[in-house]
């Protein structure tokens, strides 16, 4: 008889809390010279030279990933990509993270090794220290907390309140496939629940689905428009869909929109793949979420820098604030801009 792989798992109780720690810290890298003493004291100590920043997500098994379709190792390396996206969007550099994990005694230290190696991957690549943390047990289910702390300079970081009327509304990337990738999995999820032996054909799907497992942050994005000599007005990420994310820009400066949709940058897998669900592309763009793109606002004179680059588009501008907030649909409609978090859009049956 073969061996039960599930029994040759360590339970996490085998190693204790300290053992564990070191364990998945072992092989982790101190790149920053900032960072002054990471883990294994009471506190990190980190030393920047400008303005400090810090942002923080908690990440719920059950309410923002589940396990059936998150590899573990995809999960370690999301939960660092939103907190690092969040410090791109105030034009700062990503400099360390901490995390902080609760689990239930179902996870083994093999799981939680795969999380870790998730968790070093996305250091390695956007270059920043894992610096501290804090581990403990739950009642039920997986919890994992970062906090990323970045650096800028006062007159370069770049908040959500600075956009003017007649300034040009810009994105990166292109929207809606994390949703879409995340409506594949599910249907998959329940094709294997009731014939697990069906290997499903995936590759049709691989863009949208690596959006949604394997997003990347736009760290690339500050250092475009520094490059290009573009300081945005206004900048936030796009985490809960497009249309809510230029409500809070609005909101914060105090003006209107206007969003044209046939400007909304769409890869042609969400187009398909809305077809196939008989989803609206448009309305998965404004309410999908989780894809991580930078939403910002420039001076129209910096027009022509950006204009040639295939990585922004323009997609609206901004008006005085009476003028409200809409969208131009490609019937030339204006219809009120509303904010749609991603799951208030109708599941497929
Ligand atoms: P304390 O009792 O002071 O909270 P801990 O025993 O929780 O200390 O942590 C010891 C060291 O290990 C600290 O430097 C802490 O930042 C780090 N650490 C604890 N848990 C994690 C984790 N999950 N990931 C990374 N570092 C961690
Ligand atoms: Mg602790």
């Amino acid at each position: 008889m073969q061996d039960n792989p599930k029994n040759s798992k360590t339970k996490l109780t085998e190693l204790g809390e300290f053992k564990l720690i070191d364990h998945l810290t072992t092989n982790f890298n101190i790149t920053q010279a900032s960072t002054k003493l990471s883990i294994g004291d009471d506190a990190a100590v980190v030393r920047h030279q400008d303005n400090t920043l810090i942002s923080t997500d908690l990440l719920v098994e059950g309410v923002h990933f589940d396990l059936a379709y998150m590899p573990l190792k995809h999960l370690g390396y999301k939960a660092v990509i939103v907190n690092l996206s969040d410090i791109y969007a105030m034009n700062a550099e990503a400099t360390q993270i901490t995390v902080s994990i609760a689990c239930s005694n179902r996870f083994t230290v093999e799981a939680l090794e795969e999380i870790y190696a998730g968790i070093q991957k996305a250091c390695e690549i956007y270059n920043v220290d894992l610096v501290g943390g804090d581990t403990t047990s739950s009642v039920k289910g997986l919890q994992i907390s970062v906090t990323a702390i970045g650096v800028a300079e006062e007159e370069n970081i770049v908040k959500r309140s600075g956009a003017k009327p007649n300034e040009l509304l810009v994105v990166s990337g292109d929207l809606g496939a994390a949703y879409m990738g995340l409506q594949v999995l599910k249907r998959e999820n329940e094709v294997f629940k009731v014939n697990p032996n069906n290997q499903p054909d995936l590759s049709p799907y691989a863009y949208i689905i690596e959006r949604q497992l394997k997003p990347e942050a736009r760290k690339d994005i500050p250092e475009l428009l520094e490059k290009l000599e573009v300081k945005p007005t206004s900048m936030i990420d796009i985490s809960d869909g497009l249309s809510s994310e230029i409500l809070h820009l609005c909101n914060s400066s105090k003006v209107g929109v206007k969003l044209f949709e046939e400007k909304i940058p769409l890869d042609p897998m969400v187009i398909s793949s809305c077809e196939e669900f008989e989803l609206d592309s448009t309305t998965i763009a404004l309410s999908g979420g989780e894809d991580y793109e930078l939403l910002f606002t420039i001076k129209q004179d910096d027009f022509p820098k950006i204009k040639a680059n295939p990585n922004l588009s323009v997609i609206g501008h901004m008006t005085s604030e009476d003028v409200g907030k809409h969208i131009i649909t490609r019937a030339e409609q204006q219809i009120p801009l509303v904010a749609r978090g991603w799951s208030s859009i109708p599941e497929q049956e």
